[in-house]
């Protein structure tokens, strides 16, 4: 399946110069949806996975589905200020702009293997401070999957030794 066809191309969005992704046109199709959730399991399936964990908010809607798919759990890794119990924070920079992620101290348990899930790869920032969190909690990262990947900035350069796996590559 071409999945290039189902997402939209939003020119100088959310500022001049960046040709931001839009995933929105192919969420909305339910086959061509759950067809790009069955290739990604299909690509990470050899994998040992005890748990998905994906920054808010798109890395929900693959990580989620992701993780129902192969009976594991779901750690959501959030910004700064929405997880209500004890959290650990790291501050990271976005293709545009800058933030803080955030997750539950408990979220994960010492020794367990995590992949990690996003709708977009694009400079590595975000998967970068989510790896930190991850490895502060004592989490073994196994893999990072995500629907696309913006192969121009390069960003798997940044995870030596992470398997990364992506359908979608411009
Ligand atoms: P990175 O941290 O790799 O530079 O940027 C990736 C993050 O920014 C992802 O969490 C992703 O949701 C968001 N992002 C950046 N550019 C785009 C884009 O063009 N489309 C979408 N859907 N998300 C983007």
């Amino acid at each position: 399946m071409n999945f290039k066809e189902y997402i939209r191309v939003i020119p100088d969005y959310p500022q001049p110069g960046i040709r931001f992704k839009d995933i929105t046109t192919l969420l909305q199709n339910g086959p061509v949806y759950k067809e790009a959730i069955d290739q990604l399991k299909a690509l990470i399936q050899e994998k040992e996975i005890d748990v998905i964990a994906g920054p808010e908010a798109r890395g929900f809607v693959i990580g989620a589905p992701l993780a129902y798919a192969l009976g594991v759990g779901f750690i959501p890794i959030r910004k700064s200020g929405k997880l209500p119990a004890e959290t650990i924070e790291a501050d990271y920079a976005l293709e545009y702009g800058k933030d803080k992620l955030a997750m539950h101290t408990d979220a994960i348990k010492p020794g367990q293997k995590v992949l990690i899930a996003d709708d977009l790869l694009a400079t590595g920032g975000t998967i970068q401070t989510s790896i930190d969190l991850i490895k502060q909690l004592g989490g073994e990262i196994v893999g990072a999957a995500f629907l696309i990947e913006l192969s121009y900035l390069d960003g798997r350069s940044k995870f030596d030794g992470i398997d990364v796996v992506s359908l979608v590559q411009y």
